[in-house]
């Protein structure tokens, strides 16, 4: 059996590796885990542990070194803080079924696998505990309810966790777009911004985004556009689509070299407050020194109150190490000719184009035009281009907010 215990995990690490955060699994202990691989104990990831251990090795979660293990994940529960405590608000935990713990040990390396049987990584097992999923739920989530599709997933999931630092096998096909820390960094590096605004996002950007990132870069020097592009909900808009969205839109609307695509491969929660804040100290980690947090920031159907998000995050700003951008919706108004926020509109609803999610969708199904004041024409026309090739789906939804 091969042991490693941390010391000798020091040794196996090269050192002078570019990003400390990183976890990729590099040199001598690459060749020794592929040497003992055969031998060791397996642990079969889902899709969202496997986003999460993606974004463990690229060190997108640092300062995780791995799973949360016992003491950091009841801390994380109840404090939003690691043990030590540092802020982290979301559990980034591997769960496992009560039959998948007889076959482990209590401690030691277990390979990490997915689905398909492909080797992802190692973990070095702390130990195995059980949890509580509706106590995490209501902690995690604000709810029990298993119509919140964060909720309906946390509880699908097994009620044991096991812990440990891990160490990934790094993707030999990588994406498109950069989505690494330390690729993103060098990007930004690059192109001389010392500010940079973070967008999250998992839906086509509108004009209202659009307003929002513009009179940001009227503050800071670039904006990192990084859509999330992990495992969303049913009905959320594919990410290929919204890929074509956002470069139509960067291409004929903004400045190029003050603005970055990246994607963000996380799984997304649909957490709220916990999310708004997890999303502003991963986009640190990729170099942001501003976030945009909106309206309902990560949140869902009605689970979440509508500043909650950035309410949350200003109660952790002194500590936090990115400056929170709490904006409001916006909307063109007639009168005003322009997009605005109830801060600078004075002007009542009538006056104002907004549309709901559920009407844009009636209008792209039955190919109609989205006005302009709205959205951008090139955006509308790949939309309205899914929705009657039939590429989006008829309950599709989330065109109404940037989260
Ligand atoms: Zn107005």
């Amino acid at each position: 059996m091969w042991r490693c215990h941390q010391k000798q995990e020091r040794n196996f690490f090269p050192t002078g590796r570019p990003d400390p955060a990183c976890r990729w699994m590099e040199g001598k202990m690459l060749r020794r885990f592929t040497e003992h691989l055969s031998s060791l104990p397996r642990i079969v990831l889902d899709e969202e542990e496997e986003s999460d251990l993606l974004l463990l090795g690229c060190g997108a979660f640092s300062p995780l070194k791995g799973f949360l293990t016992r003491e950091d994940y009841y801390s994380v529960l109840h404090r939003c803080r690691l043990a030590d405590g540092r802020l982290w608000p979301l559990p980034i935990v591997l769960s496992l079924q009560a039959e998948e713990v007889k076959t482990l040990p209590t401690s030691g390396p277990v390979a990490l696998y997915k689905a398909n049987g492909q080797v992802l990584g190692v973990l070095f097992l702390n130990r195995v505990f059980s949890r509580n999923l509706k106590e995490e739920a209501r902690l995690v989530y604000g709810t029990e309810d298993e119509d919140h599709p964060g909720v309906a997933s946390l509880l699908r999931k097994g009620s044991y966790l096991a812990g440990g630092e891990v160490f990934v096998l790094k993707p030999e096909k990588t994406l498109e777009y950069p989505w690494e820390p330390e690729e993103t960094k060098r990007l930004i590096r690059e192109r001389g911004w010392r500010t940079v605004v973070g967008f999250q996002t998992r839906n086509p950007i509108h004009r209202a985004h659009e307003y929002l990132h513009k009179t940001a870069l009227e503050l800071v020097d670039g904006l990192l556009l990084h859509p999330l592009v992990g495992k969303t909900k049913a009905g959320d808009i594919p990410v290929e689509i919204r890929l074509r969205c956002y470069e139509a839109l960067i291409n004929e609307y903004y400045p190029k070299n003050r603005v970055l695509l990246g994607v963000f491969p996380a799984a997304m929660r649909y957490a709220g407050p916990r999310e708004a804040l997890f999303h502003a100290l991963v986009r640190k980690n990729y170099g942001c020194t501003h976030m945009i947090i909106g309206r309902d920031h990560a949140g869902v159907g009605a689970y979440y109150g509508t500043y909650e998000a950035q309410e949350f995050c200003a109660r952790f700003q002194s500590e936090l190490g990115v400056e929170i951008l709490p904006f409001d919706h916006a909307f063109y108004c007639y009168k005003c000719a322009q997009l605005g926020t109830e801060k600078t509109c004075p002007h009542g609803r009538r006056d104002r184009l907004i549309l709901s999610g559920t009407k844009v969708r009636e209008v792209l199904q039955r190919g109609g035009d989205l006005p302009a004041e709205f959205t951008r024409a090139e955006v509308a026309a790949i939309l309205k281009n899914s929705y009657t090739q039939g590429s989006l789906a008829v309950e599709s939804s989330s065109v109404d907010c940037g989260s």
